[in-house]
């Protein structure tokens, strides 16, 4: 892990609102440290921001995915249309994923699902099976999505593959091996249901909101949760089904997170980093809880 780009979090309080440079949203290539053996310590967890962007790539950066890495879990948190780039630009190899959780299905959160796939059908067999996650519906729109962009694929795909697909229900703990998600609905339409995220992972709680405008589910899927990535689109502007930064300054008193941080950045408010009340994360940024 280069150590230009970790930021190691602290458990205090206070460092809700410290000050934060974000990082450059390109890092050179690298060697993947886990499938090189030089995997994170026990018990230490990481998450490698592999895309920040909204769906449009503003100011360059990939759809959203993060890579979480605690011992022997690789899970990936939502799968935009350009995270299989990003991935080969890190070296991480999705046939190391052993985990894949979607927070809703649109296009630059669980388009590269498909792409996954086939990769894993033709290019890089996996050896261990991949369970894939989501809202109600998220077998079917994959599976669509192949299809749709793959004509004829799907049936020779999945077969190779076998990925085991688990529907979410809204505000129930699911054990997924090692790990505990609880999602919680949102409002953000997607053709099915949205959510905000808990992961419980060796022993840490990662928050995530989806995409969503203000809800009081968010308070609950950030309550405190040692990081909680938020999504930010924009700064002052109300944009529907979207999070601004004014909007989360009226409600940050109700976020009882230990940490907060900033993703899909919009054009307004990449305009706004510096002038930003909470940290924003950016491509290739890993943080230590
Ligand atoms: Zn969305």
């Amino acid at each position: 892990m280069h150590p230009e780009h970790e930021v190691e979090y602290e458990h205090d309080s206070a460092a809700c609102e410290s000050p934060f440079v974000s990082r450059p949203a390109r890092l050179p290539f690298r060697p993947d440290p886990w499938l090189a053996g030089g995997a994170a310590s026990h018990m230490s967890l990481t998450i490698e921001f592999i895309g920040t962007g909204d769906a449009f790539g503003s100011g360059g950066r990939f759809n959203t995915c993060f890579l979480v890495s605690s011992g022997s879990i690789r899970l990936l948190i939502d799968c935009g249309a350009t995270s299989p780039v990003a991935l080969q630009q890190r070296n991480l190899a999705p046939p190391a994923l052993t985990h894949l959780v979607i927070s809703h299905l649109h296009g630059d959160h669980f388009g590269g699902v498909p792409f996954l796939l086939l990769d894993a059908a033709y290019n890089r067999p996996r050896e261990t099976r991949l369970r894939i996650a989501g809202p109600p519906g998220v077998e079917r729109r994959v599976v669509d999505t192949l299809e749709l962009l793959f004509p004829g694929t799907s049936g020779r795909v999945l077969p190779r593959v076998e990925p085991e697909f688990v529907e979410l229900p809204a505000r129930h703990r699911t054990q997924l091996d090692d790990v505990s998600i609880t999602p919680f609905e949102v409002v953000h339409p997607s053709g099915a249901p949205a959510y905000g995220l808990r992961l419980e992972i060796a022993g840490r709680t990662i928050a995530y909101s989806g995409d969503t405008e203000w809800t009081p589910s968010l308070i609950d899927v950030a309550d405190g949760a040692d990081l909680f990535i938020c999504e930010c689109f924009g700064w002052e502007t109300d944009v529907p089904s979207h999070l601004s930064h004014r909007v989360l300054c009226e409600h940050a008193a109700e976020l009882r997170c230990r940490r907060m941080m900033l993703t899909h950045l919009g054009p307004e408010m990449l305009a706004h980093i510096s002038d930003s009340r909470w940290p924003c994360l950016s491509d290739g940024l890993v943080v230590t809880i």
